[in-house]
């Protein structure tokens, strides 16, 4: 029966290091004989002295001494690794480790499997649905992780794109994870340790799992086994998604996910002139606008069908707490969150389009410089090399380069489309 850890694909260190982790924090429960759902923190003393005595052999392992770095629980984690290595699918596992009742992650436990499917009463996840998670959000979290763990294991919090967290949330969350509760545990998930995306005084309070981005070879085997998807289209889908585990599957499945990689892929040879740059342009962020609206329009609608049953059955619990705000404010609230949730939905969509366009450029550059690697878009290669031919390496690296440009550009919160004319324009002209 696979476990909890199945699921990260190519992440051999990581998972590792995270079985050690959950067996550390089992045994610290064990210590503290507090394994069952009823008996909640009599003994805060031992817990915490065993907690301390993991922390220390944690922060040693990361200062890089003697101590095996692969032991240890700590109450605070950083995820990293590039879109799609799968960075919230480690920190989820892990959570589902924390809670199992077998300390392993077993994955078929009513903690297991409460936690991967979102309904563990002591998980809580913190996804920003707009471009940064406020103080707010973080503030309510941070109170509601000090609580006691109603099921006796831990309070684990994951919060996905941390990088993506206001300063004064991140302010909100150091004063957390600087003086944790003993049963709190914090799963941070960035692109990177960068001061950019974590501030430092955060990331000198976490432990770091780096993830990598895993081989086509190892997501194409995924693809292959656990959804089973003939080998052949696993194989390019791997390929054709560079080492974005979903992007492979979505590929792989969704036949308009496929057409609109092909519509950005069509690009290249459609750029005759300034007019047809432009048009190029607003088809592009036409289709990342259509793109959008289609992934976030289930979610949506199962979000405000939850919200109307929370409302109308009265509540019990969390929902009850909620209620007495009234319920025309929580669904203005709930457009509010996905309205910007679409916004940001809208950027990745274009990112994804643009990474798609630098792989035709970049299989155009090392085909002009005949370098022995393999294509990333495999069914656009033959394409790809008659452009290298015409443009030289030069030429293949200014577009590239352009490419990259629009990228860092939209990062830097110019307006899509002006930055993606520019780049149009920069295509064809060379
Ligand atoms: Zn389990």
């Amino acid at each position: 029966m696979p476990d909890v850890f199945a699921e990260l694909v190519g992440q051999d260190d990581a998972v590792d290091t995270l079985r050690r982790a959950a067996a550390s924090a089992a045994a610290v429960l064990r210590a503290a004989h507090l394994p069952a759902p009823s008996a909640t923190a009599d003994d805060p003393d031992d817990d915490l002295a065993a907690l301390a005595e993991a922390d220390e052999g944690a922060a040693a392992g990361s200062t890089g001494t003697a101590v095996d770095p692969g032991a240890g629980m700590t109450h605070a984690w950083i995820f990293t690794g590039p879109p799609g290595s799968g960075r919230s699918v480690a920190a989820r596992a892990f959570a589902a480790a924390l809670q199992c009742v077998h300390g392993t992650g077993c994955g078929t436990c009513p903690g297991c499997h409460t936690t991967l499917t979102g309904t563990h009463a002591d998980v809580r996840l913190v996804a920003p649905e707009g471009l940064s998670i406020g103080v707010g959000e973080m503030r309510a979290l941070v109170l509601r992780a000090a609580s006691t763990p109603s099921g006796g294991r831990w309070q684990v919090v994951i919060i996905e794109d941390a990088d993506r967290l206001t300063e004064a949330a991140g302010n909100a969350l150091l004063k957390a994870v600087e003086e944790p509760p003993p049963r709190t545990v914090f799963l941070l998930c960035a692109p990177s340790t960068h001061p950019e995306d974590v501030s430092v005084t955060i990331r000198s309070r976490c432990r770091v799992v780096p993830l990598r981005q895993p081989s086509a070879a190892a997501v194409a085997e995924v693809l292959v086994r656990r959804d089973g998807i003939a080998p052949d289209v696993a194989q390019w889908a791997a390929a054709a998604a560079q080492g974005h585990v979903g992007r492979a599957r979505r590929l792989a499945r969704d036949p308009e996910a496929r057409q609109r990689r092909d519509a950005v892929l069509a690009v290249p040879r459609r750029l005759t002139g300034v007019g047809t740059a432009l048009d190029a342009a607003s088809a592009l962020i036409e289709a990342a606008e259509a793109e959008a609206a289609a992934s976030v329009a289930e979610s949506d609608a199962t979000e405000r069908a939850a919200l109307q049953t929370a409302l109308g059955a009265g509540g019990t619990g969390r929902g009850a707490a909620g209620a007495t705000r009234g319920s025309a404010g929580q669904l203005k609230d709930l457009e509010k969150r996905q309205k910007s949730r679409a916004t940001r939905a809208q950027r990745d969509a274009l990112d994804r389009a643009l990474v798609d366009l630098a792989g035709f450029y970049r299989d155009a550059l090392t085909s002009a410089l005949r370098a022995p690697v393999a294509p990333v878009h495999t069914d656009t290669a033959a394409l790809a090399e008659a452009g290298g031919q015409k443009w030289a390496p030069e030429g293949a690296l200014r577009r590239l380069e352009a490419v990259l440009e629009c990228r860092a550009a939209i990062e830097a919160n110019v307006k899509p489309r002006i930055a993606v004319e520019a780049m149009m324009l920069s295509l064809w002209r060379g």
